[in-house]
């Protein structure tokens, strides 16, 4: 779940959960009694990328995960940067990788983190240096990767079926 703010950034007040008229009806939300601040809590972009390195897609592996989970690179978009600057930069950073080509994959949905999720394919070379929040990294031939059931699995699956390949699907049971 998404973590709540618990005070007012304008004025510290603690905030409550107060009904008001908005343009779409009464809402409840989180909001200052004291002054006029809401928390909207909009969902944040992410942005993340099925790596395609010397033929095959990139997944790793984050150091936080349990288990054997293997993932697609992803991360927060960076103020004044667009999302093919911010996805070329993420992977830079997590993977030492340089990207030659990105196109889109799609917009998915990841309403349990209150995320959306912007994917793109990049075509990638140099050589892997993962980050230290990235403990390993595997290879995957295209036809033999699998996808997990949540936003960034979907995207890895659209991504398969555009090249030809029938996705198939593996229980991935994240943490959050
Ligand atoms: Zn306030």
């Amino acid at each position: 779940m998404t973590q709540a703010f618990k005070f007012c950034p304008q004025c510290a007040t603690p905030l409550a959960f107060i009904t008001k008229a908005e343009d779409g009806g009464d809402k409840m939300r989180l909001r200052c009694p004291a002054c006029d601040y809401t928390h909207w809590n909009n969902p944040v972009p992410v942005l993340a990328a099925v790596i395609e390195y010397e033929g095959q897609i990139l997944l790793a592996r984050n150091a936080a995960w349990p288990g054997k989970m293997y993932a697609l690179i992803t991360g927060f978009m960076e103020a004044g940067e667009t999302p093919q600057d911010g996805i070329a930069r993420e992977i830079a950073e997590e993977t030492n990788l340089t990207t030659d080509a990105l196109d889109l994959i799609g917009v998915y949905d990841f309403q349990r983190m209150n995320q959306i999720i912007i994917a793109y394919h990049a075509v990638c070379h140099g050589e892997v240096r993962l980050s230290p929040e990235l403990v390993d990294y595997r290879l995957y031939a295209p036809q033999s990767v699998k996808c997990w059931p949540a936003g960034t699995g979907y995207a890895l699956a659209d991504w398969l079926k555009s090249r030809g390949h029938t996705p198939t699907f593996i229980e991935f049971p994240k943490q959050d």
